[in-house]
């Protein structure tokens, strides 16, 4: 039987309240120091896991110390610095072209919405709702690839793709809860709901999950 808008938000909302107790310090993994230093952490780690992001930052960080310095680098040189991340021809260019538009077409700030956000060379909605919720707190949810497996498990969506992900969850769960509700789902995914191997035993929101096995 189809499950009725109603219910699904009510079932949305007690599945943020376990989530809640069982991820109470759930929050972005990423280790930045500026709005800037989190858009190029956020852009390196596309198919790359936060872990990994954190040790390449850690030196990049330290060599180029301003917006000016990414934004007028070498992008080969960039590129090799960034290597262990994958994608890095790409993400270099997206690190330098983005740097270099904030810099000059936007005085060193990073835009504080979607629209300008997605203009920038190499960002996405991924990325743009990134910024937009860690540092302008905007009510905003990052789909990742443990948003698209677990809302698909839980029955919120039969899409994966992210940006139709995110239209349709944004009418299930409160807007209160939307930048929280991306940290907790990611914490669950590695923890509890492990891809191709789902701990439902000891999961705190199978109660409330169609994709429950025993
Ligand atoms: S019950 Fe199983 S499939 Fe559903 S969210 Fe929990 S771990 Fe994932």
């Amino acid at each position: 039987m189809r499950e009725s808008k109603a219910r699904k938000i009510q079932r949305a909302a007690e599945i943020v309240k376990q989530l809640k107790k069982s991820y109470p310090n759930a929050k972005c993994s990423l280790n930045y120091s500026s709005p800037h230093e989190l858009l190029i952490a956020t852009i390196l780690s596309a198919q790359c896991t936060d872990h990994r992001v954190n040790q390449v930052t850690k030196t990049i960080f330290r060599k180029y110390q301003s917006q000016k310095e990414f934004a007028y680098a070498d992008i080969n040189e960039l590129a090799k610095e960034i290597y262990s991340c994958g994608y890095h021809n790409q993400k270099a260019k997206s690190i330098q072209g983005s740097s270099l538009e904030i810099v000059e077409e936007y005085n060193g700030i990073v835009p504080d919405n979607m629209e300008d956000l997605v203009k920038l060379p190499g960002v996405g909605r991924k990325t743009a709702n990134c910024v937009l919720s860690e540092i302008y707190g905007i009510p905003s949810m990052v789909i990742d690839t443990h948003m698209v497996r677990i809302m698909n498990l839980l029955g919120f969506t039969h899409s994966k793709d992210a940006k139709k992900i995110e239209i349709e969850i944004m009418e299930i769960f409160d807007k209160n809860d939307w930048i929280k509700l991306t940290h907790m789902i990611i914490d669950h995914g590695r923890a509890v709901c492990i891809a191709r191997r789902p701990q439902c035993s000891m999961c705190s929101i199978s109660n409330y999950c169609p994709s429950v096995t025993s």
